[in-house]
């Protein structure tokens, strides 16, 4: 029996990624595919760099997207900046540092891992500490940790990395077009992003970024680049002029990021960024009304992602089932350590609305009736 075709539901994406996708990147993304080679499709992928460059704050000739999802470019980025036995430093303070630690081994760097508490920013001095003594060719850290809502002033871990005379890699996975990103004023070497968070596109590229000295590190490399498909020169042979085959990239999804690319232009970078804090305000706001507290401090506290504890005798699952099928809402749990603890709401891109804010809060009303009512006749 062949299966009818599928219909996805209609859902809400509020959580911590995806986010809700623009009518006009959807619509996009349904135009007919063309050769990865096709002259028009390469002025295409021409125009997405120049609005990477726009909205990352780098003239970085080396800015593109690779095919895959926010992983992928953190892989490429790595993998590109660290040889076998490099010393590397990472400060972690949520699950995603942790995969950057993962990474960074798996390409055979010498890390330095420093542990910071999940809920609080990366400490500098602790890092500054952990390096004496160390030969450190790279440090890399998490601008936006989407595991606890943790934003990272990138400031410090820049001046850090100098003194260290040492690369800057950044996770931007949850930061882009959300809230400012300065790739040159702060110096980052190596920056990696996805297309479904703050973008608002599908998942399915990660853009990323590497600064003249980090190419000039990828091209002085004693070994290759382990990875075929990452490999930095292999990816700017088919991104740049003459653009010879490496991959077949998807068209369609260049269409997407071309078109989400252009309404983070067309909307303003310093509106948009507006937008999240006024929309993030706001949603706390009614998340307090309902006796919801947030678990990251405000002067660390992304926009983007709000996150809040989940109330004591609450089931957070069956409270995130009731919202998916009773109201076609999705919001984030906790992730690691912090599961069943905290809701991860994330209003993102082109789902930062006050209107999204209030249907999140009044679901969460509703939900949180369900069951606080159930857990009283427990
Ligand atoms: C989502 C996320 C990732 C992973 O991205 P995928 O698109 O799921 O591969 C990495 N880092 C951070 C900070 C993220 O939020």
């Amino acid at each position: 029996m062949i299966a009818p075709a599928f219909t996805p539901p209609n859902r809400l994406l509020l959580g911590p990624g995806p986010s809700p996708v623009a009518p006009s990147v959807l619509r996009a993304l349904a135009l007919p595919t063309v050769g990865h080679l096709d002259p028009e499709l390469l002025r295409a992928m021409g125009e997405c760099r120049e609005h990477l460059r726009a909205i990352f704050g780098t003239s970085n000739a080396a800015t593109f997207a690779i095919s895959g999802t926010g992983t992928s470019g953190m892989e490429a980025v790595l993998s590109n900046l660290i040889e076998p036995g490099d010393g590397v430093l990472v400060a972690t303070h949520g699950y995603f540092g942790a995969r950057v630690d993962e990474i960074a081994g798996r390409c055979g760097g010498v890390v330095t891992r420093v542990d910071g508490e999940w809920g609080q920013p990366s400490d500098p001095q602790r890092a500054r500490d952990a390096a004496r003594g160390r030969s450190i060719k790279l440090v890399a850290v998490v601008h936006a940790e989407t595991s606890t809502g943790v934003r990272q002033e990138l400031a410090p871990w820049s001046a850090l990395a100098s003194e260290l005379g040492a690369l800057l890699c950044v996770d931007a996975v949850t930061s882009l077009g959300c809230i400012p990103i300065e790739v040159d004023a702060h110096r980052i070497d190596g920056i990696w992003s996805c297309t479904q968070k703050g973008l608002s596109s599908t998942p399915g590229l990660a853009p990323v970024s590497f600064s003249p000295r980090a190419v000039e590190r990828v091209r002085s490399r004693k070994t290759p680049v382990q990875s075929f498909y990452f490999d930095l020169g292999l990816l700017l042979g088919f991104w740049d002029a003459p653009h010879g085959y490496h991959h077949t990239i998807s068209s369609n999804l260049i269409y997407a990021l071309h078109e989400a690319t252009r309404l983070v232009l067309e909307e303003g970078l310093e509106a948009r960024f507006e937008r999240h804090r006024r929309v993030s305000t706001y949603f706390l706001e009614c998340a307090r009304g309902l006796g919801l507290a947030p678990f990251v401090a405000e002067s660390a506290r992304l926009p983007q992602l709000t996150t809040l504890r989940v109330p004591a005798g609450v089931d957070d699952l069956a409270l995130r089932k009731r919202l998916l099928s009773e109201h076609d809402l999705e919001i984030g749990g906790g992730l690691g350590a912090l599961k069943g603890q905290l809701w991860r709401v994330g209003l993102m891109g082109y789902g930062a609305t006050e209107g999204n804010a209030e249907r999140c809060a009044s679901a969460l009303r509703d939900v949180l009736a369900g069951e606080r009512g159930a857990a009283a006749r427990r």
